[in-house]
Order: C-alpha cells, then sequence, then structure tokens
C-alpha cells in the first residue's frame, strides 16, 4: 500500500471508530476558502487531456507561490514533482494532482511538524507543564489559550491562566471572558503590573493548588526587539526560581491571514526566545493557508496547533496527514 493510500485509510478509520473525533470535517470547513481556491486553480491548469510541459510545471508552481507557500518551499516541491514526473516517465496533466499531494504531504513528513506530539497529556512527574504564549498583537494569543484551556479541560487537566499581558488594560478582560469560556481560574493583576510577577503568582499558585496546566498570556510588543527580549527573559528567570524547566513550552502564535508576513515575525522570535512549537491561527479566514506548508519547512519547530474558526473548540491539533486530506479534500 502506498504513502498516499494509507494516509486515506489511517483518516477514514479516524472518522469511523471516534464519530469524527478528531474535527476533520472542522478543518476541511476551516480550510475551506483555501481548498477551494487551490483546487479550483488546480483544476483550472490540468484541464482536460493537457500533457505535461514545462509551462504546465510553471503554472503549478506559481498557483503554489499565489497559495502562500512561499518561494522556496515551492521549489522544493516542484523539484521533487519534477523529478518524478522524469523518473516515472508520466505524460498526462491528469497524474499531476495525486503526484503534487504526495509531494507535498512527503514535505511535510519531513518536516519538523511530523514529529508533532501535541496532545493534551502531561507529563505526570514534572507539574503543573507551564506553557508561555507569545506573538504580536492581534495573532491571536488570548483566543489560542481559551481554546487550549477548554481542550486540556476536556482531557481531564485543571488548568491555571496568568495575565501576564498587563500592557494593554483591556487584555485582562479579554482573557477573563476566555478563561470563563473554558471554565477554569484566571490569575491576573492590575494593567501595567510586572509580567513576570504575574507569571511567578501564576505558577505559584498552581503549584500549592496542585494544578497540572499552567498558560501564560503575554503581550505582544515587538516594535523594540531589546524590550522584546529582556521582557521575555525576564518571565522565564523568575517562573525558573519555582521550576526549573518552566517555562515548558513557549508556543509562538502566527496569523495566518498575514501571510510570509508570519514567517517574518517567526523568524524574528526565534532569535530572542525558546521557541517549542507554532500554532497558526485563522486558517478559515484566508484563501493563503499554504503559509502552513511555508513554515512547516522552513522553520525548524513544528506546527503544533492551528485555528480554524473563532469559537472555544476550533483549535486542532497539526497532522499532517489530515492537512493533506482536508486540503486536497478527496
Ligand atoms: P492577541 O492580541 O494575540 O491576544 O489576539 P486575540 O486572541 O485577541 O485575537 C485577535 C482576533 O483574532 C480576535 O478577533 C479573534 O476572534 C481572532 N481569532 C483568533 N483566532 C482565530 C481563528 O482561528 N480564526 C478566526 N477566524 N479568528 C481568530
Ligand atoms: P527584577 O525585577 O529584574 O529584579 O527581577 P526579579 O527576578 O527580582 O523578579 C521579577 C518579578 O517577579 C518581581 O517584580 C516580583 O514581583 C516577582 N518575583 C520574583 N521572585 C519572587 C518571589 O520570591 N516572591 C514573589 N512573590 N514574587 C517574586
Ligand atoms: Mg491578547
Amino acid at each position: 500500500m502506498g504513502l498516499f493510500d494509507k494516509f486515506k485509510e489511517k483518516v477514514s478509520q479516524a472518522m469511523q471508530s471516534t464519530g469524527d473525533a478528531l474535527g476533520f470535517t472542522k478543518l476541511k470547513q476551516g480550510l475551506e476558502k483555501t481548498r477551494s481556491s487551490f483546487l479550483h486553480n488546480l483544476q483550472g491548469i490540468l484541464g482536460i487531456g493537457r500533457k505535461i510541459d514545462e509551462t504546465l510545471i510553471q503554472e503549478i508552481e506559481d498557483l503554489l507561490i499565489s497559495a502562500d507557500v512561499g518561494v522556496q518551499t515551492s521549489d522544493l516541491i516542484i523539484d521533487s514533482l519534477r523529478k518524478r514526473v522524469k523518473e516515472e516517465g508520466h505524460e498526462n496533466a491528469d497524474d499531476v494532482f495525486n503526484m503534487l499531494k504526495e509531494e507535498i504531504h512527503g514535505m511535510l513528513l519531513k518536516s519538523p511538524s511530523a514529529s508533532n506530539d501535541a496532545d493534551y497529556s502531561i507529563d505526570e512527574n514534572n507539574k503543573p507543564h507551564t506553557i508561555m504564549v507569545i506573538g504580536v498583537n492581534g495573532v491571536g494569543k488570548t483566543t489560542t489559550i481559551g481554546k487550549l484551556a477548554y481542550n486540556y479541560k476536556n482531557a481531564g487537566k485543571q488548568v491555571l491562566i496568568g495575565a501576564a499581558d498587563t500592557f494593554r488594560a483591556a487584555a485582562n478582560e479579554q482573557l477573563e471572558v476566555w478563561a470563563e469560556r473554558a471554565g477554569v481560574p484566571i490569575v491576573q493583576q492590575a494593567p501595567g503590573a510586572d509580567p513576570a510577577a504575574v507569571a511567578f503568582d501564576t505558577l505559584k499558585s498552581a503549584q500549592a493548588k496542585g494544578f497540572d496546566v499552567v498558560i501564560i498570556d503575554t503581550a505582544g510588543r515587538l516594535h523594540n526587539k531589546s524590550n522584546l527580549m529582556a521582557e521575555l527573559s525576564k518571565i522565564n528567570r523568575v517562573m525558573k526560581k519555582l521550576k526549573d524547566s518552566a517555562p515548558d513550552d513557549v508556543y509562538l502564535v502566527l496569523d495566518a491571514t498575514t501571510g510570509q508576513n508570519a514567517l517574518q515575525q517567526a523568524k524574528e522570535f526565534l532569535k530572542v526566545a525558546d521557541i517549542t512549537g507554532i500554532v497558526l491561527t485563522k486558517l478559515d479566514g484566508t484563501a493563503k493557508g499554504g503559509i502552513v506548508l511555508a513554515i512547516a519547512n522552513e522553520l525548524k519547530i513544528p506546527v503544533r496547533y492551528i485555528g480554524v474558526g473563532e469559537k472555544i473548540d476550533n483549535l486542532q491539533v497539526f497532522d499532517p496527514d489530515y492537512f493533506v486530506e482536508a486540503l486536497f479534500g478527496t
């Protein structure tokens, strides 16, 4: 059985056994904009009875780039496609659909995201599992924290949220709303308080009460790199006073609708923080979801979660198999 058939089988088995608890349908709906424009354009290029030639390959590369896959990653996919066409002697454009799907899948399987083991379990011997969430303003940090808290809670974990975005006055209220939706408590101080102090209080309280998971929201300023670095390292340092390994995870949140800018932001943040995972939000809000492929391929850290809507149950563990299956939508 080929790779392709194997993951198709995995998807259909998972849907049968879980009644779609893994949210494949939701993923497909969330990717609808990207999927419909991508597939429509791809089918337009492949046409009926067209032969594979250099022009066709070029058109596919342009399609990838226009879906925000980025030049570097598009090149990689196209090179492997070209090689296969030659080696296997394909002539009909019809063959390209499945080959492209397989090459994109293969690229993801070679990326750090292939080893994404994000689920909602934690190391019971190293509690509380401490997550710091970073990223520029408006990317969806607070929303993602609400969704993460909700998912951890549904997995039977006790979650405490820390409101260390003390920069904006409204930040506390927004986080409170999400904490309430998720049904988890929150630790906060007055706006303007030291973010590190909030992180410290949160972790300390979680330890005292035996919580499983701590999630720390942060402010999203990137206008001054040395400020940001100082603030993040101070939060880190203060949390380490309470727990050596804290923060156990640092998630960088990126907004898929900002396309190649998201990749640029990631490169900047990687210089100042030990990021352990990417959360890519708002995939439902863009036709350029190809940015996932660029991020997965070009960064050395895995895409852990994707946001496919504004509701609390719209955060999904990123799974390359499901993603490709949903994108090509067969
Ligand atoms: P923060 O400034 O990084 O904390 O960003 P927020 O969490 O406040 O989110 C900014 C906006 O993005 C809000 O209007 C959210 O509803 C929206 N948002 C966040 N995640 C998603 C998502 O996955 N899909 C959509 N469509 N909107 C999202
Ligand atoms: P500094 O502000 O650069 O001197 O950094 P510190 O390492 O002293 O701590 C930063 C913040 O974390 C402080 O403002 C405190 O509010 C908080 N913090 C650090 N250590 C403790 C502690 O032992 N107890 C409490 N309650 N807060 C602490
Ligand atoms: Mg926020």
